[in-house]
């Protein structure tokens, strides 16, 4: 065993779809990538009442190698511990049986292990260290030239010269308009077909709630926001604000991203049980921040037209939108993207861990629309059709019949009645009509 490649990945999910069809649905994503490959995404989650979904896309950077597998081990393990009605433990971390039956039954886990295959192919078998995907078409030929970071390719600030100040450039995180750059944001936002299937996951699920995007390497757990010092203060100084254009990017000056601070203490604590599920499997410290201060990059990381932070923005751009939590996880506290394969499983134990209390934190606890609809099924099974058999009161049963057969007497006597009645009344109110 080794880390997976790019067709056996596809090959997993579509196994996983075939082998527990009750419980999921393979998702055909329908931009192909340059390099003419279709992408899978699965659909976990069974139960007629899931009225909230998860996301967990990978693969977004080619090199970060462990993050499809990290998925595809999730996914298998819900299903069979589900399908067994087993617990699920990780090391020191374990999860009962009903724990696992809340995430299957009350949400919909939507899995994309793998969003930029192309590049994942190159990185794999070619040139390792690559990152972006490999889109030529601003390359003008030049090999070194080719391909766009599907991380910076979001519409979130996507203009990040006019959005954000000219210092923020030199932290070498924000973006780059030069294809040459590991950090190209492409021609405009969502121009890549890697960003276009995340994007129509969510048109497709609007009921999606919680957001994870998992990259390498670092060992952090990181929530809003992406682009600036979070601040709580004042609402009108934010992304959508055209008024502090140039002034994004850098810490401890006038501008901060508004976050209300339910949001912030909500998204944090999220983060803090995932970072205690992943502790509890071997012991591993990962550390919860602020994406913008991402810990162990050691100095601010503002980004923009980044996955988690488009993410979040749309329900602030577009209040039909459902508000998002959205994360980007960075596996390994070991600083490589390529582990071992054997230090690769233990990683893919770890994440697994703290990606399902991530789903477990995303079940609503209290939704008056769940437990209504759940009283309404429970009702339905127990009382309704125990109380109402259909063989009793279906079409074909005794009260149908008893029913037919009086309306077979009285119908000849009342038609009549009622036709009689109903030329009186026309004729009333057509008399009614002329006198006008
Ligand atoms: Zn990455």
């Amino acid at each position: 065993m080794s880390f997976l490649n790019v067709v056996e990945i596809e090959s997993a999910l579509i196994g996983l779809a075939s082998s527990y069809p009750s419980v999921t649905q393979l998702i055909t994503l329908p931009y192909f990538t340059v390099e003419g490959r279709q992408s899978h995404a699965l659909r976990i989650g069974t139960g007629p009442c899931r009225r909230s979904a998860v996301l967990i896309i990978s693969g977004a950077h080619a090199r970060e190698w462990g993050g499809p597998d990290i998925c595809i081990n999730f996914a298998a393990d819900l299903l069979e511990a589900y399908s067994l009605g087993t617990a699920l433990i990780y090391g020191g971390t374990a999860y009962s049986a009903a724990e696992i039956k809340s995430i299957i039954e009350r949400l919909d886990v939507i899995v994309f292990p793998d969003v930029n295959p192309d590049g994942r192919n190159y990185s794999q078998n070619t040139y390792p260290m690559w990152r972006k995907n490999r889109n030529p078409a601003s390359s003008g030929g030049q090999a070194s030239k080719i391909g766009v970071d599907p991380n910076r390719n979001y519409d979130f600030l996507w203009d990040f010269n006019a959005a954000f100040a000219p210092g923020a450039q030199a932290f070498g995180t924000l973006a780059s308009s030069d294809p040459s750059s590991d950090i190209f944001h492409g021609i405009a936002a969502f121009s890549e077909a890697e960003t276009k299937n995340v994007r129509y996951l969510f048109d497709q699920f609007p009921q999606i709630s919680w957001f994870m995007d998992i990259h390498s390497f670092g060992g952090d757990i990181l929530h809003s926001w992406g682009d600036d010092t979070n601040q709580s203060g004042s609402l009108s100084i934010n992304f959508t604000n055209a008024a502090w254009n140039g002034q994004r990017g850098l810490p401890a000056d006038a501008y901060g991203e508004y976050i209300g601070a339910c949001d912030l203490a909500n998204v944090a604590a999220a983060a803090n049980a995932m970072k205690a599920a992943i502790a509890g499997v071997r012991g591993e410290t990962y550390a919860v921040a602020q994406a913008f201060f991402l810990p162990s990059w050691g100095s601010p990381y503002p980004t923009s037209g980044a996955s988690d932070d488009w993410t979040y923005s749309r329900f602030f751009t577009d209040p039909t939108k459902r508000k998002v939590r959205a994360y980007t996880l960075e596996f390994n506290t070991v600083k490589t993207f390529f582990p071992t394969w054997a230090e690769m499983q233990q990683i893919i134990l770890d994440v697994d861990a703290g990606l399902v209390r991530f789903c477990l934190g995303a079940v609503p606890r209290f939704s008056l629309s769940y437990w209504l609809c759940w009283w309404r099924h429970r009702l339905n099974d127990a009382i309704w059709h125990r109380v109402f058999p259909p063989e009793l009161w279906g079409p074909y049963g005794p009260w149908a019949r008893i029913r037919r057969a009086v309306e077979s007497i009285l119908f000849p006597i009342v038609a009549p009645l009622l036709r009689l009645l109903g030329t009186g009344a026309r004729r009333r109110s057509s008399g009614g009509s002329r006198r006008r």
